[in-house]
């Protein structure tokens, strides 16, 4: 084998196995390393005490254990809620949130290094996109969390900063690992995947045999107020998009949920309403309504409260099932992506 470290907690069994087999070592430790990293969180080859020290010592050496380091958390007086800001081993940050509901602890994980998406109401985008997250900095963030907090995560959203449908393989890489009944094992029905809306990935994805829920960001009734929002509306219409999704759920069973942020004068008329009424219509899905989080940087003002329980009724009459989100981690929340951009902020400034 060559000098080149691999990536061992992003592998299936069978991966690890064959690396194993170069190592000249014996395949059936794979099962015992992948529970330790998996199921155990472990964090050190150390702490894997059924191998012998000299594997212990060659795995270092080869296959060194991704982990993050945190850098920053911040506790709600709210509600609990958690937000952390990790560093990555080449040093980029990263947020993850934890939050706490009746039917269990739920953790919303980052996809990518910034994002490249551009979407104009949207705090992780101002500075681009990095680069995308290995499986393994995805998992380490949900194993990160619930060692801090010493509780089980039985919910996971991917919808962090990122687009996870621009970092497919990695992403499904990392629900499957996730899932695994010989890793942490959380349910692929508590498992949601956010995306902007690619198109292409979306059918891909109603092909991979998963149970997770797809939610999509669709913020606007039409294609020109969409293109004002989102410039992947300029890429797809929502016409193609609603294909997809018809697809989605063809091939899955699964029912989709739509994500509309409500924007005051922007989206949020009862016109809009209506016309969201007719794109859903006959479409197996859930309406998730978030009045928007204004971002400094950015021009969009949340719709008022009235506006938004307006906006709930006339789906409703519609016969299109809407939720109104609550709000978790008012006093330290801010929108997606904002403590990073703080952090990215204070770090130039005390450079200068
Ligand atoms: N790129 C993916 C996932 C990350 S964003 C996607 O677009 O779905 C997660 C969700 O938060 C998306 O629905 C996104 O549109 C929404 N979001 C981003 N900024 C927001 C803001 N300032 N207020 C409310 N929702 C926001």
């Amino acid at each position: 084998m060559d000098n080149t470290v691999l990536d061992i907690k992003s592998m299936y069994p069978e991966e690890i196995k064959a690396v194993l087999k170069e190592l000249g070592e014996k395949p059936f430790r794979a099962d015992q390393i992948f529970s330790w990293m998996h199921e155990k969180l472990a964090d050190d080859y150390a702490d894997m005490t059924n191998l012998s020290k000299a594997l212990r010592e060659k795995l270092e050496n080869t296959c060194p254990l991704t982990s993050l380091r945190m850098v920053r958390e911040e506790i709600s007086k709210v509600d609990g809620t958690r937000k952390y800001l990790f560093a990555l081993p080449d040093n980029n940050v990263i947020e993850s949130v934890w939050m706490q509901y009746k039917h269990g602890n739920s953790v919303c994980i980052s996809s990518q290094v910034g994002c490249r998406m551009g979407c104009r109401f949207c705090a992780s985008t101002l500075e681009g996109l990095v680069r995308s997250l290995t499986a393994s900095e995805m998992l380490e963030q949900v194993y990160r969390i619930q060692k801090i907090t010493g509780e089980r995560v039985s919910n996971i959203v991917i919808m962090g900063s990122g687009e996870p449908m621009e970092n497919y393989d990695n992403v499904l890489r990392f629900v499957r690992l996730i899932s695994s009944e010989k890793g942490l094992h959380i349910s692929q029905r508590n498992i949601t995947v956010s995306t902007c809306g690619l198109v292409p990935e979306i059918r891909k994805l109603a092909e991979e045999d998963l149970a997770i829920t797809l939610a999509i960001s669709l913020h606007a009734p039409n294609d020109e107020k969409r293109k004002q929002m989102m410039p992947v509306a300029n890429k797809y219409s929502i016409s193609e998009l609603i294909e997809a999704c018809r697809y989605y759920f063809e091939k899955t069973g699964r029912r989709l949920t739509f994500e509309y942020a409500l924007a005051k004068g922007q989206n949020d008329s009862p016109e809009d309403a209506a016309e969201l009424a007719g794109v859903l219509k006959g479409l197996n899905c859930h309406v998730n309504l978030i009045p928007i989080n204004p971002v400094r940087e950015r021009k969009y003002a949340r719709s008022e409260q009235e506006a938004v329980l307006a906006f709930n009724k006339r789906l409703e009459k519609y016969g299109i099932n809407g939720t109104i989100r609550r709000e978790m981690g008012s006093d330290i929340n801010g929108a997606c992506g904002q403590l990073r951009k703080s952090y990215l902020d204070d770090s130039r400034e005390n450079k200068i």
